[in-house]
């Protein structure tokens, strides 16, 4: 099939809003500091593999320091200010991450890989979005939980984030930990470090408390210790895997735990769905974020009427998918985040070929440095093979398909996961049926991939539990005393 993408003359955004430093510190009671041992690490542009700065490593010693920040913080300011003022820090962290926006996505893409589009209309938006939001329930915490008992905070937070929605898990993380009156120590991905020491200079900024956010860089270890350190609650998003470590890790210790893990969504199309409108809902599902999205419509399943008109239309519309350049305004897919995120989607997509799935990619010339996969899609898939189990958590998408709405139910539930799901028909009805009996946090219906911080979002079973996003995103960082109110 001829490609029909048009050609289009590059537009890149500009690198020239950066102020990009050679070398990061940690940040630690308010102030940016060497590690304790003095070692450092490399983030690179996975889209050219260029070296964007060092970033310092935090040892054991430096997540105590940092853990002993966020207590003085905690115990002298945070917890002794009334709530109207931590909210006036949150507004004032938000105004200033829409004033700087531009600056935040083109950091975002340039250490993530993901397209500017991405970054400059999803991710910044909702960041400043979550701030927002938690700014407004600082002062009404006694409302929004009402005949609970006075709403207090829990204390310190670590909180540990992953590389795939840099800046925006740690807005997830940090507005409503701030706005319930907790302080926090954030441990950002390894591969992703620079918009949070960023976010930090925007708290410098905003002249945030010293110690009432510290962040710490650093690969798993040092997201061990901050596991193994006195924090009063962990927040996890990451790995099913490194979240089951860390349930044992906390076990019987008092500390609190959310865990915000893997996905392996299901994405129903039945006969009556308007197709062309769900073609679109399918491709975001999978491709937005180069498919590192935990919520992420991997598992397509499609009614058998429509298989064949269905399958047609995606392969046409993967062809016009623009891959390349993160920094390019045109781009659709970007650059995958690492060369071992790499090397797990090859393998897997590997072990689909030689399960027997047939492969489908579109035709388009892959930048020789960096990390790079082309759209990809499986058909002839069944539910035993490992690209309809596993999470790949790259642009690869499996199609199964099914005959009766009970028959795509179980097809749906059949996985250790329960992020996320999407249903695609014209019958509200059929909307209500299937939502109620789909296993999944989050059910979107005839869209997908959509987010706001007045929704909660969460899992069942291996996709974790607790809830991040609306009121129910307050409840992790609050205890309630009874009668004391
Ligand atoms: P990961 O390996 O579990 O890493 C997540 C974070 O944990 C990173 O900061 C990582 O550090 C750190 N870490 C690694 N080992 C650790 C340990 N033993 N103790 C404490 N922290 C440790 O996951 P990933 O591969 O980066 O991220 C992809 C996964 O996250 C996917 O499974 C995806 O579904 C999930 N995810 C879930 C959500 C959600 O809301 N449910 C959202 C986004 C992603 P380093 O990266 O520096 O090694
Ligand atoms: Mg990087």
């Amino acid at each position: 099939m001829a490609s029909k993408t048009f050609e289009y003359a590059p537009a890149p955004e500009s690198r020239a809003i950066l102020d990009l430093k050679p070398s990061y510190g940690l940040f630690i009671g308010g102030e940016f500091v060497e590690p304790t041992d003095g070692g450092h690490f490399k983030t690179v542009s996975p889209a050219t593999e260029e070296v964007l700065a060092e970033v310092a490593e935090a040892g054991e010693r430096d997540v105590d320091r940092a853990v002993a920040a966020a207590r003085r913080a905690y115990d002298k300011v945070w917890s002794k200010l009334p709530a109207r003022e931590r909210g006036k820090y949150l507004y004032r962290i938000a105004r200033i991450l829409q004033e700087r926006a531009r600056e935040l996505a083109v950091l975002e893409s340039l250490d993530n890989g993901k397209p500017i589009r991405e970054s400059r209309d999803v991710d910044i938006p909702l960041v400043a979005a979550y701030f927002f939001y938690y700014a407004g329930w600082a002062d009404k915490l006694e409302y929004a939980f009402p005949g609970r008992g006075s709403p207090k905070p829990v204390g310190v937070a670590g909180q540990i984030i992953p590389w795939n929605f840099p800046l925006l898990m740690a807005a997830w993380k940090l507005a409503p930990a701030l706005a319930t009156g907790n302080t926090a120590v954030l441990k950002p991905a390894e591969t992703t470090p620079l918009t949070a020491l960023l976010l930090a200079q925007i708290m410098q900024e905003a002249e945030l408390p010293p110690g009432v956010v510290n962040i710490v860089t650093g690969a798993g270890e040092t997201g061990a210790a901050l596991v193994d350190s006195p924090v009063d609650k962990i927040a996890f998003t990451g790995s099913t895997a490194v979240g089951k470590a860390i349930r044992r890790a906390t076990a019987g210790s008092g500390t609190r735990l959310t865990l915000e893990l893997g996905g392996k969504a299901a994405n129903i199309v039945f006969e009556d769905a308007p197709l062309d409108q769900a073609v679109e809902g399918v491709i975001n599902g999978i491709f937005f974020n180069q498919g590192h999205v935990c919520c992420a419509g991997s598992r397509l399943l499609v009614q058998e009427p429509v298989f064949d008109v269905l399958l047609g239309k995606l392969k046409e519309r993967l062809q016009t998918l623009r891959v390349g350049d993160p920094l390019d305004k045109n781009t659709d897919v970007g650059a995958i985040n690492s060369k071992a995120q790499l090397e797990k989607i090859e393998e897997l997509v590997t072990s689909g070929v030689d399960e027997g799935a047939e492969i489908y990619q579109p035709e388009c010339d892959l930048p020789e440095r960096g990390f790079w996969f082309r759209p990809t899609l499986f058909t002839g898939v069944s539910q035993s093979h490992r690209i309809a189990r596993e999470e790949i958590f790259g642009p690869v998408l499996s199609i199964l398909t099914f005959r009766t709405p009970d028959e795509a139910i179980e097809k749906a539930n059949n996985t250790p996961y329960g992020l996320s799901a999407g249903i695609w028909t014209e019958k509200g009805s059929r909307i209500l049926h299937m939502a109620q009996r789909l296993r999944a946090g989050v059910v979107w219906a005839n869209t997908f991939n959509r987010f706001d911080p007045a929704s909660p979002f969460g899992g069942y079973k291996e996709s974790g539990f607790g809830r991040e996003g609306g009121l129910h995103g307050l409840e992790p960082y609050l205890t309630f005393e009874r009668g004391s109110s």
